[in-house]
């Protein structure tokens, strides 16, 4: 379900753009946050006509875009020739990605946190937000 403060959020953005919230942009709003993962547009593509839902790839990708812009949407690229998006709700976290199977695991650090904020102060820099991807070959990877 999407919470009512995120439709709010992006209601607001369109309107601001002189765009409408359609039922389409409603549908595209609702398979996002269903999502937890990190997921491509095409995997998106495939879940939703899955469950019966018909929207064009180009009006897709038009949509994540917008997302991204209105602030709901995060784009990372994990090396894969493709971008993937997660919902900008969760946490700030970093990635690490395995350059075998592809999967991408969470973490985070209150101490990495610190450690961004103070050496963009010796700068005299403002963190609005920060991605960190660390490659390499995860747990179950290396047991092969
Ligand atoms: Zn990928
Ligand atoms: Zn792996
Ligand atoms: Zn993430």
């Amino acid at each position: 379900m999407i919470n009512a403060e995120i439709e709010a959020r992006y209601k607001a953005f369109l309107a601001e753009q002189g765009m409408l919230f359609t039922r389409e942009r409603a549908t595209i709003l609702e398979a996002v946050y269903k999502r937890e993962d990190h997921f491509s547009a095409d995997d998106l593509l495939f879940h939703m006509r899955q469950d019966g839902m018909e929207v064009s790839r180009a009006t897709l990708y038009r949509n994540l875009k917008l997302l991204c812009t209105a602030g709901l949407l995060l784009e990372a690229d994990f090396g894969h020739g493709h971008t993937h998006y997660e919902r900008a709700a969760t946490t700030q976290h970093e990635h690490l990605v395995c350059e075998k199977c592809g999967c991408v695991i969470e973490v985070s650090t209150a101490r990495f946190a610190e450690a961004v904020q103070q050496v963009a102060a010796t700068q005299g820099f403002t963190v609005e937000h920060h991605q960190l991807r660390i490659f390499g070959t995860c747990k179950k990877c290396q047991k092969k």
